[in-house]
């Protein structure tokens, strides 16, 4: 009898774990799928990106766990690819390597001021409050006041976390060292920089409706002309969030103790400081175009022009510039654009020729666009090209891969290592009347590990 072909999948976040399950389900053919992953901890961005105050979408992770209920199905934590693993070595482990490994860096603005300290990108704010082992602490002692740049689903939660209270941030899993230091802070103002208009912001409205409920009568908008903004040529959503903007406008309060500033139009050009940021210089903007150094190829110029607005100095404490991720290459495997070349998931070379074998899902395949959910549909894509292809595919193993990787000291770390580390996380929430309180530090993950 032939021995069951071999699938690795690298990243255990949705997009690796959907792929898992299109895979299982696809096909009666036995077949082996091992998932790899750097950290110990499995769900990668639904469990160090969705925003803590998120337990509905959270809960998603209990649907991708029964993917490990599959006894063909192992987790292996602690491997590095282009680390402790190199790309040959993983292939010559399997028929098939599925690229699931997201986008782990940030898209820079390019201006001047944007390293003096207290400038940061609200990809470390997230992993910092996410309780993500590699994050770098966020002092907050004393920040008033926030410019987030950007006017996606990043900005709206990294601007909702600032501006709630935070006992009420205190029933999620957040570290109990994040919760401290946003007690330090006391946030009066947060300023959210759109450099196109409300209309072609990319938050979608239930995220949007929740920021203007948290800043409650504290909203205020700049740049724009909501009243003259043709909302019958828009569609649902852009049409929704306009409407909730100028909603949340018309309650607006002075008095109001945290305060939500919409900015529209306008693009920061400057970040001021001598030692630290102390303001942001906005220019009008008629979108992207000089100073969106790094900015996204694809972005629209409206042919709506901006009303009238002059250059605005926004006096800040904390500077997060939300203005998208960007995927970071694996040595070995193509690279272009932030993303790896693909046709429908199966991964080709800079010249466009195939790469059999070889796939990409989630936001390396695609570019860091779309919500949990969109990953089931791109998995199931993907997943269909690994069966397909796997009939005519060459037969690869030899030996199992885990046992190779022992043979020269690499040991990844197993299921029943992240149940522990779950068991642990729930117990210390318990002691405290939470759900969970996440295991931040890498020392206090590697020692529920078992390396027996
Ligand atoms: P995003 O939706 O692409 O938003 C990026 C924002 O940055 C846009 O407003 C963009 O403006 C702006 N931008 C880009 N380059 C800029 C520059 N040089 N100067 C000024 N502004 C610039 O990305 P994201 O917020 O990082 O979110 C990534 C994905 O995750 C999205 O699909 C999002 O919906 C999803 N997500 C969902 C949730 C949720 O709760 N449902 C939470 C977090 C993330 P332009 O439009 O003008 O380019």
């Amino acid at each position: 009898m032939d021995e069951p072909r071999r699938v690795a999948i690298v990243g255990a976040g949705p997009a690796g774990l959907f792929t898992a399950a299109a895979l299982l389900t696809g096909t009666d053919d036995d077949l082996c799928v091992d998932i790899f992953d750097r950290l110990p901890t499995p769900f990668g961005l639904l469990r160090y990106g969705v925003a803590p105050d998120h337990a509905g979408i959270k809960a998603v992770a209990t649907t991708l766990a029964r993917v490990f209920d599959a006894p063909r199905v192992r987790f292996l934590g602690l491997v590095d690819l282009g680390g402790n693993v190199t790309v040959p070595e993983l292939r010559g482990g399997y028929d098939a390597v599925v690229y699931a490994i997201g986008a782990e860096d940030d898209r820079h603005l390019g201006i001047p001021g944007e390293d003096l300290p207290g400038s940061r990108s609200a990809r470390q704010f997230v992993a910092w409050y996410s309780g993500h082992p590699d994050a770098t602490p966020q002092p907050l002692a004393d920040v008033r006041r926030a410019v987030v740049v950007g006017v996606g689903n990043v900005a709206v939660d990294v601007a909702r976390i600032l501006l709630k209270d935070p006992a009420e941030l205190s029933a999620t899993d957040m570290p109990d060292a994040v919760l401290a230091e946003l007690r330090t802070a006391r946030i009066e103002d947060v300023w959210l920089v759109g450099r196109r208009g409300p209309e072609h912001a990319s938050f979608t409205t239930p995220e949007l409706r929740e920021l203007l409920h948290t800043a409650g009568d504290g909203v205020s908008v700049t740049g724009c002309d909501l009243g003259a903004i043709d909302t019958d040529a828009l569609d649902r959503r852009a049409r929704a969030n306009v409407a909730a903007i100028a909603d949340a406008a018309d309650i607006r309060s002075l008095t109001a103790s945290r305060r939500l500033h919409l900015v529209f139009w306008h693009r920061p050009v400057e970040i001021l400081g001598d030692r630290h940021v102390e303001a942001v210089r906005l220019e009008p903007a008629d979108g992207p175009g000089a100073g969106a150094a790094d900015g996204p190829p694809d972005a629209v110029i409206p042919e709506t022009r901006p009303p009238a607005s002059g250059e605005l100095t926004v006096p800040a404490d904390l500077v997060l510039r939300s203005i998208g991720y960007r995927g970071v290459p694996l040595p070995g495997v193509p690279f272009d654009d932030g993303r790896i070349p693909n046709l429908e998931g199966r991964v080709l070379e800079l010249d466009g020729s195939a790469r059999p074998g070889e796939y990409a899902v989630g936001w390396i395949k695609r570019g860091p666009v779309g919500l949990i959910g969109s990953n089931r549909k791109d998995a199931a894509e993907t997943a269909g090209h690994v069966l397909e292809d796997l009939a005519t595919l060459p037969r690869r193993p030899l030996s199992d891969f885990v046992a190779t990787l022992a043979g020269r000291g690499v040991r990844p770390s197993t299921l029943e290592d992240w149940r522990r580390i779950d068991a642990a996380e729930i117990a210390r929430g318990s002691i405290r009347g939470r759900e969970r309180t996440k295991v931040e530090a890498w020392h206090d993950l590697l020692a529920l590990v078992s390396r027996a």
